[in-house]
């Protein structure tokens, strides 16, 4: 017997229909790469996307046809979630850190037809406008003042500017119905190893992930929340934030170009900003400059943090300095991205703060619609509540199934995706990253967490940014070398740095030694490259070698 309920496909179109009709007015605030910073609403946003919606399928953009961004977060790139995903075409985010190489690359894979980018990506769009090959138009995404010169704009092929786009068609448009299962947006994996593959995302998918995203065990997101995604709209959707914004009613406030720790604070500070999210890095910029002038948040209360592991000593530095709640989370391109998220069970009510701290250091718990679990070298489940680490594997309605033209072949191990995290799960089904499994260290057998050790690194004073690899060692294999960036003026001496790791940790795991290097390499999303560590220090001598 079937259920007698409406069937509705879940799209991404319900969403900007939703917020038109039930919070027109609340706000969508952006800092625009023009330099100024621009006021909307929903309904404007919604009025816009549908005028979008016209001059895409005028341009040819058709059902299935892939439609690249390389923006900043900004309405323009909001009301593009909506124009194209919601009439059937796919939003391919592109990732304008990625090498001009790997960006012809991906669209050429994608098939891109249209792409629409921000002005600060002029001269890169100059660099690969003529090698890729679907391209059939380029999309300034600025006003008829500001675009460029003419002896500039002939170096492009079919150069348009957005608001002439908007400006010539009308706000009616239907938002066509389909099966949910249709594809809406397409993210590449950064690509640390081999070429970067496609994870293509559903409007069903979509729709599940906001509604989890949104739960009170989750981020927490309400109408009367004002959101500031710093993570960018091309890193996973900005963690599904613009389509959380449209299903809450929650006011919106898009950072554009600016994500140094000034312009961020200015933002927060002027439109009320009650929850953020972003990876450690930025968080570093922001909470250096707050610091270094003595300031404090007046509404900020949550940020989320995720995308690498969050060093307990910046959960710290906002709960104890600043008052704001570090929401730990965990998730990846694959996973739409949410998959864990550390909020407190009710058997944690009576923690002392320091047990609390301990709890926040780690990922956290599944959000309902994710399942987990850790496996051995065979791939037999193991049990909860040990110290053992062990391969961590997802399922669920927002995980990858296959890869976007199947690259790569098959990734499910029965019915599993391998994350490719290594993991260990408390008896609460709290989970903590100990590492990726390429970065693991093994020493005599036995693995290292170097997460772990970087997470005490970053909790001593003179330390701002800390990576441990695996040196090669003569008896061990592999013993860990921390790498290690000083805070500007501090001063720290290697033998230092050893003591802090006494009593913290088995004696057998503190690193072997310490260098003391400018800078450590950072990947396209904020995060460090322990790969490309591993290649500069490969010939490293250790001393207990
Ligand atoms: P990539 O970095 O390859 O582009 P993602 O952005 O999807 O891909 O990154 C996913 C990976 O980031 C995860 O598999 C995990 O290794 C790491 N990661 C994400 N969040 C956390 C976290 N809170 N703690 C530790 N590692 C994390």
């Amino acid at each position: 017997m079937q259920g007698q309920m409406m069937q509705q496909p879940l799209l991404i179109s319900n969403l900007i229909v939703h917020a038109e009709r039930h919070h027109a007015g609340r706000e969508v605030v952006s800092r625009r790469v023009e330099g100024d910073i621009h006021r909307s609403t929903y309904k404007e946003l919604a009025s816009r996307s549908r005028r979008m919606a016209n001059a895409l399928a005028a341009l040819g953009v058709g059902f299935g046809d892939r439609v690249a961004t390389l923006a900043w977060n900004g309405y323009r790139h909001m009301e593009l979630y909506y124009a194209v995903s919601g009439s059937g075409a796919v939003l391919h985010t592109v990732n304008p850190r990625l090498h001009p190489d790997q960006i012809v690359y991906i669209a050429d894979h994608a098939e891109d037809k249209v792409l629409c980018f921000d002005m600060t990506f002029l001269p890169l769009i100059q660099a690969v406008a003529r090698r890729t090959r679907t391209i059939k138009h380029f999309v300034a995404m600025t006003d008829r003042a500001h675009m460029p010169a003419p002896e500039v704009a002939a170096t492009i092929p079919n150069l348009l500017c957005y608001e002439d786009l908007v400006a010539a068609q009308d706000d009616r448009f239907e938002w066509p119905n389909f099966d949910e299962n249709t594809a809406s947006s397409l993210c590449y994996t950064s690509g640390t190893t081999g070429n970067p593959k496609g994870v293509l995302y559903s409007h069903r998918s979509t729709l599940l992930h906001t509604f989890a995203i949104v739960m009170p065990d989750a981020l927490s997101c309400s109408e009367r929340d004002v959101i500031l995604p710093v993570v960018p709209m091309f890193h996973v959707n900005a963690w599904g934030l613009p389509y959380a914004g449209c299903m809450t009613g929650a006011k919106m406030v898009f950072p554009g170009p600016g994500l140094d720790g000034k312009s961020l604070y200015e933002l927060f500070e002027s439109e009320g900003v009650t929850l953020s999210a972003g990876v450690p890095t930025v968080w570093q910029g922001l909470l250096a400059h707050v610091e270094a002038n003595n300031l404090k948040f007046s509404t900020m209360k949550r940020t989320v943090i995720g995308g690498s592991a969050c060093p307990p000593a910046m959960i710290r530095a906002f709960g104890e300095k600043l008052g704001v709640h570090v929401l730990h989370a965990w998730g990846m391109t694959e996973m739409s991205p949410l998959g864990t998220c550390c909020t407190f069970k009710a058997k944690h009510a009576g923690l002392g703060q320091e047990e609390r701290y301990a709890v926040m250091a780690k990922q956290g718990r599944v959000v309902y619609g994710v399942d987990m679990k850790i496996v051995d070298d065979q791939g037999a489940e193991m049990a909860w509540g040990s110290e053992t680490s062990g391969d961590l594997y997802v399922r669920g309605p927002w995980i990858i199934g296959s890869y976007f033209k199947d690259e790569g072949g098959n990734p499910l191990i029965d019915g599993w995706f391998p994350t490719g995290d290594v993991a260990r799960i408390d008896a609460d089904g709290y989970m903590q990253i100990t590492d990726r499994s390429k970065d693991v260290i093994k020493s005599g057998g036995e693995w290292i967490g170097s997460i772990d050790l970087e997470n005490i690194a970053m909790a001593h004073p003179a330390v701002a940014m800390a990576a441990c690899i695996a040196a090669k060692h003569p008896k061990w294999d592999e013993r860990p070398l921390l790498v290690v960036v000083k805070k500007p003026g501090a001063q720290v001496t290697r033998e230092e740095l050893l003591a802090f790791f006494e009593g913290k940790i088995a004696k057998w795991w503190t690193p072997d030694d310490v260098t003391f290097v400018e800078a450590i390499p950072l990947g396209a999303t904020g995060k460090m490259q322990k790969n490309k560590l591993r290649e500069q220090f490969k010939d490293y001598h250790l001393p207990t070698a």
